[in-house]
């Protein structure tokens, strides 16, 4: 028997017993929920994609160069000038404004560029294709249930229910009128020592013309390491007579009945579309490169029992608490973070999910197809009922091919091997630009993060070479923290308890600056060497070095690129993470961050 808990990882850490409840059933074995997944796919962008830092760049010579000369930049104590500029309205920004403004701290801006709150979950958003939910259980991922009142339909909510839930949250906490709707940051500037303030500057995405151009003492970066899809740049594209689209861009208004599908890819947005559109469509066509391993969720509506213990108050926060400081009894996991990186363990789970497999899939042939040959997780895992009995059905194709599609003609899909597929719809399932620098931002003497993290034109702007204090403080960078940012968590972690986590952290820490009548944050530049090497050193004996994946860049797209392996994340637990960041393991928040 093994298992895997959502909050957080059972390194140091435990979990409270409670956690139990979310763990999912494998045949006879409990196995784990499963967590994070900054998706990632080998396959370049093309079409809409989201535009870069050197475009942002360039439309600065539409907006002012340094916002004096221009009527809407006021100095600070105007009402142009705020504590606190959240960019972005995901579960971090929302957390973060929530926070802060319960701490007291009432003069906050969030620009979002969409016309709702949500992030990947609002309607419109990259996460509403069919089938979209969430694979951690909503009891674990959804944050402030005790404080909502809001009991989940089900154990794994769909991506209206959560773009539902964020809604009722900023309702809930009284932030709506903190946010300025269809506007896009586009720079970020820190105006000097003088000053000592961020300018930053918006765009408003309905027209492109420049909107607001405001100061602020502290930015906070909660733009999403996952909102920019990743569409592939498959020769002849274009030429497609029927409709084309990426699953984060879907097509509304596209009928599939009856109609001729091909997906490309087989990650988690693939198996959820795969599953959800298999009834309806004639003919499925599953293009695969590579095998994911897949783990069922058992879902199913919120038990009664649960419900009442919901409504007793209390419940939801005792699930997303991780026992950092291990003070409490080991909690009855037996499948722990270690137990991950476990090469005998690790074979275990992977002979588990393949018997599953075989038994579920009727033709041998088609399961020996659909086996991965690398450790589970080594590659993000599949969270998923049904998908691999999905092919089973008669009118249901899969093609594998680890050279995946090479061109693409008037009427469908070729692969690498040569064989052509005819289809009325194609749907590129191809995931996202992870850690994409999507707007500029210059720090103190002109630094800007780009440089610092060696993003350019040549690697698509990928923070390849991240430098910085827990993936939130970056030197040159004075009061400006990043969330979910790079440097600060590993694939398994349930992302919403980390954006919880930072929230509280920026609050009590602009809070601890108010007090101390200190205006400026920054690390040293020594604390940011030390996180940065701690973290290339993590990945050390990890799962994530025993195949290629995007995690530790080593996909063929990198290798292409040249990019070097093993750079951006923190590959330790969730709960190390929290024990340097709050329990000043590798030094207290004095020594680190330099205050004025
Ligand atoms: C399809 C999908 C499924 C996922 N499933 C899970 C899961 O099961 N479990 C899990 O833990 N995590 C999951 N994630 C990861 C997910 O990113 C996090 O759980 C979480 O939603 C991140 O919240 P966020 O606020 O940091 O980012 P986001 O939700 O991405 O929000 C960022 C916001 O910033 C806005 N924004 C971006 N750039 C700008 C700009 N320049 N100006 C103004 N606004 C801007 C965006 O419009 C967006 O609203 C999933 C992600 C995707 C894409």
């Amino acid at each position: 028997m093994f298992s895997y808990a959502t909050s957080g990882i059972l390194d140091t850490v435990t979990v409270t017993v409670t956690v139990v409840t979310i763990f999912q059933t494998v045949g006879e074995t409990i196995v784990a929920t499963r967590f994070e997944p900054l998706i990632a796919t080998t396959i370049k962008p093309s079409l809409k994609r989201e535009p870069r830092c050197d475009e942002a760049v360039s439309r600065r010579s539409r907006v002012p160069e340094s916002g004096h000369s221009m009527s809407q930049v006021k100095n600070p104590g105007t009402s142009n000038h705020f504590d606190v500029v959240i960019v972005g309205s995901g579960f971090s920004g929302l957390l973060c404004t929530a926070y802060l403004t319960q701490a007291g701290i009432d003069k906050v801006r969030v620009f979002e560029m969409t016309p709702s709150v949500g992030g990947v979950w609002s309607n419109g958003g990259v996460g509403a294709y069919p089938g979209a939910a969430c694979d951690v259980p909503a009891y674990t991922y959804l944050p402030f249930l005790d404080r909502t009142g809001f009991i989940p339909s089900k154990k794994y909510v769909s991506q209206p229910e959560i773009s539902g839930y964020a809604e009722l949250l900023v309702d809930h906490t009284g932030i709506r009128d903190k946010i300025r709707f269809s506007r896009k940051v586009v720079d970020l500037t820190y105006l000097g020592e003088q000053e000592k303030v961020w300018q930053v500057t918006t765009q408003n995405t309905h027209s492109g013309e420049p909107a607001e151009i405001v100061t602020c003492q502290h930015v906070v970066t909660a733009n999403g390491p996952l909102s920019s899809p990743r569409l592939p740049e498959i020769p002849g594209m274009a030429l497609f007579k029927g409709e084309s689209f990426h699953t984060a861009q879907w097509d509304q208004s596209a009928s599939l009945k009856g109609k001729r599908v091909g997906v490309v890819g087989t990650g988690a947005s693939a198996a959820q579309v795969i599953t959800a559109i298999v009834d309806e469509v004639q003919t499925l066509t599953v293009f695969q490169r590579t095998p994911t391993w897949c783990l069922p969720r058992d879902d199913e509506p919120t038990p009664p029992e649960l419900a009442e213990k919901f409504r007793a108050g209390g419940y939801g926060e005792s699930l997303r608490y991780v026992d950092w400081k291990g003070e409490l009894p080991p909690a009855e996991v037996a499948f722990s973070f270690d137990d991950l990186h476990d090469e005998q363990k690790n074979a275990a789970i992977c002979a588990q999910i393949t018997a599953r497999l075989n038994k579920e899939v009727q033709d041998p042939e088609i399961a020996k197809r659909l086996t991965p040959d690398y450790p589970f997780f080594c590659k993000r895992a599949l969270f998923i009922d049904d998908y691999y009995t999905t092919f089973n059905k008669p009118h249901v194709t899969l093609v594998d091919d680890d050279g995946g599609v090479v061109a693409v003609n008037e009427n469908g899909l070729q692969i690498a091997r040569g064989e052509t597929y005819d289809l009325d719809v194609i749907i590129y399932a191809t995931g996202f630009d992870s850690n994409f620098i999507p707007f500029r931002i210059v720090g103190r003497d002109g630094a800007t993060l780009a440089d610092k993290f060696g993003a350019n034109e040549a690697n698509n702007f990928q923070m390849t070479t991240p430098h910085s204090l827990w993936g939130m403080h970056v030197d040159q960078m004075p009061n400006l923290y990043m969330m979910i940012g790079p440097q600060s968590l590993n694939p398994v972690t349930n992302v919403t308890l980390l954006c919880e986590q930072q929230s509280k952290y920026i609050a009590e820490l602009v809070t601890k600056m108010q007090a101390a009548g200190h205006t400026q944050v920054e690390p040293t530049i020594d604390a940011v060497n030390a996180w940065t090497q701690l973290c290339n050193s993590t990945s050390k004996g990890k799962v994530w070095l025993r195949c290629n994946n995007w995690y530790m860049k080593t996909t063929k797209t990198d290798t292409n690129a040249g990019r070097e392996a093993s750079a951006g994340m923190w590959m330790a637990s969730y709960a190390d993470y929290l024990q340097h960041v709050l329990g000043e393991r590798g030094g207290s928040q004095d020594q680190l961050l330099q205050f004025s």
